[in-house]
This record gives C-alpha cells, structure tokens and sequence, in this order.
C-alpha cells in the first residue's frame, strides 16, 4: 500500500525490476540520459563550427560515466576528459576502441606506458610531464599523441608562458609527440563581464600562435556562451551537460537531468515552542505537521542547507527544517492537504520545481558539488535515450 500511496504522489516510471528495488529503496535518483543527449546537442550547436568534447571526470559529475558516456557517445561524441589515468582506463573499457580519451591530469610518473597501453592522450601540463611522454616516444621509437595545456591566468595546470619558451627552445622541444591539441582553462567563465575573461583570451592566442596548425580549446560549459571567440576548434562541457546552468543569474538553456525523491518516513505533529532536530536550530513558532523524508548528508544533501532546503509534493513547496541528518531530513507539511504527503509516499528533493542550481543555492554552493557529491544509497533509474 505505501507503493501505491507514492505512485499517487508521482509515479517512478520504471520496469518491473526497479519497481521492486523502487519498493525498497530511501530515495530515488532518477538520471535522464535523454535529457544528457539533448543538452550535448544544444551545446554542439550552440558552439558552432567547434567539435564539442564532454567531460566526463568524477563518474559523469556522479551521474555514472558507465551509463551517461555511451549515452554520449550514441549522440555523435567523440572527444572525452576525465581528470585521472584510472578514470581513462576504466572509460576505454566503458567505451571500446574509437573514441579519444583525455586524461585531464597526464600521468603519474612511471604510468606512461599504462596511458598510452589503453590509448589514452594525456594533457601534459608541465616540463617534466612532456618530458616523460617524449621519453617514451624515444623508447618505442614511436610518435605518440598528445594535448599541451597552457596556464593564461588561472595558476593551475598548465606551462606558463616562460616554460613554453624553454620548451619550444630546447634541444628536444615536441620532438616525438605529435600534438592533438594546445588547450587552457577559464577562471571566470561563468561572469561574462570578469575582464579575466579577455585577458586570458588574449594570453591563449598570444601562446597559441608558438604552436601554428595545432588545434585549440579553451572552452568549458560558460565559456561556451562567451561567443565564438572563445570557443575555438573545440569545446570542453561538463556540468552543462549534466543540467547545471552554464549562464547563473540568466534563465537556464540546459534541460534538467536529474531528479531525487525522498520516501517520507515519518508524520508528526509538533505543538507549538517543541525544538525539532539535532540542535533544536529550529523551533516550532505554532502546531506543525512535519515530515521525516529519507535522504541525509551521508547521501550528498549536504547538511549546509539546513534549514534553507526545499522540496516538492507534486506543485506543493515544503520547506526544510531544522539541522539536515546523516540519514534524514524533516520538511514542513503544515499547510500542505495530507493526501499530497502520505506515509511512505515521495517528495522531491531535486525536481521540476527545484533543480540542482536550486538546492546549490541553498546549500551556498554549486551545482558542480550538489551533483559530485549524490549518494551511494540512492537507488538509481535511468531513462534510456
Ligand atoms: C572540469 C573541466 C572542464 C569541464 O568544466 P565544466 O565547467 O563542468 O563544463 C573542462 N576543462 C577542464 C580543464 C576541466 O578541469
């Protein structure tokens, strides 16, 4: 019965299968690979004459590379990131033979022949990384690709200009590698007006023009929409792909791609002057109904938005109260008609009504962290492409 009182809520579309771990489950994180699709073809568009790579580090932003990169791959992609060597090879094994793998942090020295044994490229950021993959080349006596990336002004990965004077100086320069890409990353893409924006513009074509006839990329999801200035021969998307609005502050072009519902584990009412939660941060100012839903900070709703999250029975806004748990979360259901919010029913924690930029907000954070940081418990569904 609790089942049936949670489809009256709003039904998981799901197979016979998920229904019955759908039954069981504390929350559900549905992820809409269609959704995914949908937003790569937007950016490939909106990047014009560009290829558009995805970035796929951090299991796909938490939403599982081993689902969202094939997804990707069907909808034409064929230029990948991650950010570590592990994440290559288990990407090459995810995706087979074909398509480029980019391995954000190059490899740790020594790895060189596992990187280049799965045909991955690596990005090599500093002398010593060019180094050791020019090594390698000399070893095999082969030429072997390659993507160099280039610090504009972020101070994070990278050569700076004078080690790429050194290095196109040298005695051994690029001899052996075979260069993919000269790449660098924006700082503060997501603030079209930061005059950080067309300073590192002018940086990138400034180094970029040492390397003629090497393609180039600067763009990730915001710097896609600083125009086609910025976007290069190639684009870098993640978070936009994933539904993160790339524009904050302006209305969001991505399609929502995950939703969470939480089962409600418990109704209650409280009179008025009871302290709820750990802490009693919160105290009921007149008698409350209030609902225990299963989804804590041990699954990624970080406990940060306490007292300032929010979520949604069907069109109906509950706001969180008190301190957020491990385990669970307590919402206010005083106003809300008690068929909306049944015992064992579902409420969304990340939905239609309140997306992942929504809860970052309240969380003070980003997007990028909300998604990173979904928990292991949750029972995942994935709506096929
Ligand atoms: C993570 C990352 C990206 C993707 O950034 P989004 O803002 O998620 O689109 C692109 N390039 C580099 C170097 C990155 O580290």
């Amino acid at each position: 019965m609790a089942f049936l009182a949670a489809r009256s809520v709003d039904p998981v579309p799901s197979d016979p299968p998920t229904v019955q771990a759908g039954r069981r489950a504390g929350a559900i994180l549905t992820v809409d690979l269609a959704a995914i699709a949908e937003n790569y073809r937007l950016l490939r568009r909106q990047a014009g004459r560009a290829a558009c790579a995805a970035v796929v580090k951090a299991d796909a932003y938490g939403l599982g590379a081993a689902r969202v990169a094939p997804t990707l791959a069907r909808a034409g992609c064929r230029d990948f990131f991650v950010a570590h060597l592990e994440e290559g090879l288990a990407l090459r094994a995810i995706l087979g033979r074909g398509p480029r793998i980019a391995v954000l942090h190059g490899a740790p020295p020594g790895t060189e022949g596992d990187c280049r044994a799965q045909d991955l490229v690596p990005v090599l950021n500093d002398l010593e990384q060019v180094a050791a993959w020019r090594g390698l080349a000399r070893r095999r006596d082969e030429v072997l690709p390659a993507i160099l990336q280039v610090d504009t002004g972020m101070a994070r990965f990278g050569l700076p200009r004078a080690d790429l004077d050194r290095l196109l100086a040298g005695p051994d320069g690029l001899a052996g590698l075979s260069l993919d890409l000269v790449m660098s990353h924006l700082a503060c893409a997501d603030t079209p007006d930061h005059p950080a924006n067309a300073e590192q513009h002018a940086a990138f074509a400034s180094l970029r023009s040492r390397l003629p006839g090497v393609p180039a990329s600067l763009a990730a999801s915001s710097g896609i929409f600083l125009g086609p200035a910025f976007q290069a021969d190639l684009v870098r998307p993640g978070a936009a792909l994933y539904g993160v609005n790339p524009q904050p502050g302006r209305p969001n072009p991505m399609r929502p791609v995950v939703r969470l519902q939480a089962r409600i584990l418990q109704l209650r009412e409280v009179a008025a002057g009871a302290g709820i939660g750990y802490g009693h941060t919160a105290v009921a100012r007149r008698p409350m109904r209030l609902a225990v839903v299963a989804a804590g900070y041990a699954d990624g709703y970080l406990r940060s938005a306490s007292g300032r999250g929010m979520a949604f029975a069907g069109p109906h806004p509950l706001a969180g109260v008190g301190r957020v748990s491990m385990d669970s979360l307590i919402l206010d259901v005083t106003d809300v008609p008690p068929e909306a919010v049944p015992l064992g029913g579902f409420v969304d924690l990340i939905g239609p009504g309140h997306g992942v930029d929504a809860l970052a907000e309240a969380a003070g954070t980003i997007g990028y962290e909300v998604l990173t940081s979904l928990g292991a418990r949750y029972h995942r569904v994935y709506r096929e492409a």
